[in-house]
């Protein structure tokens, strides 16, 4: 039996498509173009590895071929495709709708191939839907598993990031409600992943750029800050991509997991912890960057953020998360080797 993974050309997925076939997992990987599937075919070189082109998921039946094809043969789904944008002018046709067609359609065309096979579906959401945008600047809120963010489709119009909050509540919500409304009919069981800021390594070499995708560009742009540049003050909470692709994979095999929202923090990061440990723990880096300030250490400096209440998920998932060190030294070890620096 099978793993059906969308969006796998994405920095998180194809993490969690390289540890399936770790595990020995069949899998199924869906991508918008042929290009695409023809990279991920040769960066993979496995022959568990499918690739099937969906197309762009805005198309509500996007996902109808690959399960009329492959569904008899699919047992779990891990949707992990969602745009991830910040830079348009129209979040309605390029966050909200590709958002929440992507999982109606995937849901309706599980329905309408493999209702009895599918057993799970984990879907890759993120603590986006548990606040909206301002929200996550105000040290006062704490938000927990339990937690909504109040958009509505007309208020979630407002900017790129109130699109992006509110496409991952509309979207997450819609999958609760789905198996809810048809647990007669289908058989799968749903978990959803809520990570904050992502980093780690792109899974493969090739797939560094000068530009990264928005998570791992917080790092790739303070790398590349000249010394007496200004680095973007940013206070927010980090998660590496590998425990973000096995949590998807935990969620998948166990039980207990079943109808948990899981939230993904290991804590809070700041810009200047992230340039302390470029200039300690990369010697190529010591002035070619902001310098390092080692008495503003993360635990004296006032909150600026949120705070993340994740007990509950941490006691399910019951692994221990990477550390800010490892998370931000992966990173730049990667960026720096493909520049040829180290
Ligand atoms: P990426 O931008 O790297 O991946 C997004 C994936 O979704 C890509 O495979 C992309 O395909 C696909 N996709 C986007 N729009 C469409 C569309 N209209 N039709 C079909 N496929 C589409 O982002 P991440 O890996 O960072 O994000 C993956 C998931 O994790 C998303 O659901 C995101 O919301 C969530 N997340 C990410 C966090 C982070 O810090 N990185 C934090 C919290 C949640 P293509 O390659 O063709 O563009």
């Amino acid at each position: 039996m099978s793993v059906f993974v969308s969006g796998s050309t994405g920095f998180i997925a194809q993490h969690i498509v390289n540890q399936l076939l770790q595990l020995d997992y069949k899998v199924i990987a869906s991508v918008r173009t042929q290009a695409k599937a023809d990279e991920m075919t040769h960066n993979f070189n496995n022959p568990n590895l499918t690739m099937v082109v969906t197309g762009d998921m805005s198309q509500l039946d996007a996902f109808d071929p690959a399960f009329k094809k492959y569904g008899s043969e699919i047992k779990y789904v891990i949707h992990a495709a969602s745009p991830v944008v910040f830079d348009t002018t129209d979040v309605v046709k390029d966050t909200l709708i590709p958002a929440v067609n992507g999982t109606k359609g995937i849901l309706e065309s599980i329905k309408k191939y493999a209702p009895q096979n599918v057993e799970r579906i984990v879907q890759t959401s993120s603590v986006s839907s548990l606040t909206t945008d301002p929200e996550t600047r105000d040290p006062s809120i704490t938000a927990n598993e339990d937690s909504w963010n109040s958009y509505t489709w007309e208020t979630a119009q407002a900017s790129p990031a109130d699109a992006y909050n509110g496409s991952k509540k509309f979207a997450e919500k819609y999958l609760w409600d789905f198996l809810e409304e048809n647990k007669d009919v289908v058989k799968m069981k749903a978990t959803t992943i809520l990570p904050v800021f992502v980093f780690g390594p792109q899974m493969f070499d090739s797939s560094v750029k000068p530009k990264l995708n928005v998570s791992v560009e917080v790092i790739n742009s303070i790398i590349h800050t000249p010394p007496n540049g200004k680095v973007r003050d940013l206070a927010a909470k980090f998660i590496h991509v590998e425990d973000v692709a096995k949590a998807h994979i935990l969620a998948m095999q166990r039980d207990d997991l079943i109808g948990q929202r899981l939230i993904l923090s290991e804590g809070n990061y700041n810009t200047q912890d992230i340039l302390n440990y470029l200039n300690n723990d990369f010697p190529v880096l010591k002035g070619k960057i902001p310098a390092a300030d080692t008495t503003a250490l993360a635990e004296g400096r006032p909150s600026k953020d949120l705070t993340y209440d994740n007990s509950k998920s941490r006691a399910l998932l019951g692994f221990k998360f990477k550390s800010l060190k490892e998370a931000v030294d992966d990173t730049a070890a990667q960026i720096l080797k493909h520049e040829g620096r180290i």
